[in-house]
């Protein structure tokens, strides 16, 4: 018997605009249910913005092409619609939130989920609740207290990230992208991260991830893993493609869309 792939993502052509500046200049990318795929680039590639498009963030106009999740015109969805259907972001910078307690915004976060049938997946009452979101806090060395302070004021870089972790776990996404969610992670924190993050996969979680080191990819195992600079996705491989530009660095990828770029010149 043969299982056919569910496929979550299909990007096609994508084109973001900030500010009239193009800056994502023509994505292509599908991801499958169960895959992990990593997103690799320089500084300003247009990584970040990629991941606000595809959220709905207002401020990144969409200026050509066609995202489909899950079937559905991403495009067409407000941003709430958006996490209804599964789809989740990490931020790189994530907002503090102050009067809104952790605990309480997931527990409301849930309750929209269950609302919109998937009640099979989420504890139903309170205190189950709070020892679900207890030891998913564990999973991640985050402590419990944590469900108590407003979301992420006065937590340090680290803290911040591992309660980006929290609620990604804690809403099991359909698809999670998880922009540089091991930036200020020190080492040990990293593996922990990628680690619940690997325990996590049950065949139909897909991640996006979008780093700039290897270092993680160690741990949490990508399918495939895309090289993008200036706006574009100019390569794909698969593991080793990250090993090599841990050896290399992205140097040797730039010399390549120079080349691209000026024979478009000449042309
Ligand atoms: P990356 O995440 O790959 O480092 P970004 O997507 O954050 O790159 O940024 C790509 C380019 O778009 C940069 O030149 C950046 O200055 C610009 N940019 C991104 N977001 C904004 C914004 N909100 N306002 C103005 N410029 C932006
Ligand atoms: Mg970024």
């Amino acid at each position: 018997m043969t299982t056919k792939k569910v496929e979550l993502l299909r990007i096609r052509d994508l084109h973001v605009a900030v500010e009239e500046t193009v800056i994502v200049k023509g994505v292509h990318l599908t991801l499958y249910e169960g895959e992990v795929h990593a997103i690799m680039g320089p500084n300003g590639s247009g990584k970040s913005t990629l991941a606000q498009a595809l959220m709905g963030h207002p401020k990144y106009q969409i200026v050509g092409g066609e995202v489909w999740f899950r079937g559905r015109n991403l495009l067409e969805m407000k941003p709430y619609e958006r996490a209804l259907a599964g789809l989740f972001l990490a931020f790189q910078y994530p907002q503090e939130i102050e009067g809104v307690p952790t605990g309480r915004f997931l527990w409301t976060a849930v309750s929209n989920r269950r609302k919109q049938g998937f009640e099979d997946q989420y504890p139903k009452d309170l205190l189950a609740f709070s020892r679900y979101l207890g030891d998913i806090f564990d999973s991640v060395r985050l402590d419990r207290e944590f469900a108590h302070r407003s979301l992420n004021v006065g937590f340090s870089g680290g803290e911040k990230k591992r309660a980006e972790v929290v609620q990604m776990l804690a809403l099991k996404p359909a698809l999670a992208i998880l922009d540089e969610i091991d930036s200020g992670l020190d080492i040990d924190n990293v593996k922990v991260v990628a680690e619940a993050l690997q325990r996590a996969r049950d065949g139909k979680l897909g991640i996006l991830i979008i780093t700039h080191f290897p270092r993680i990819l160690h741990y949490l195992k990508p399918d495939y893993v895309h090289v993008m600079v200036d706006g574009r996705i100019i390569k794909t491989g698969h593991i080793e493609l990250a090993f090599e530009l841990e050896k290399h660095g992205y140097e040797p990828f730039l010399e390549t869309v120079e080349s691209f770029t000026q024979s478009a010149l000449l042309q």
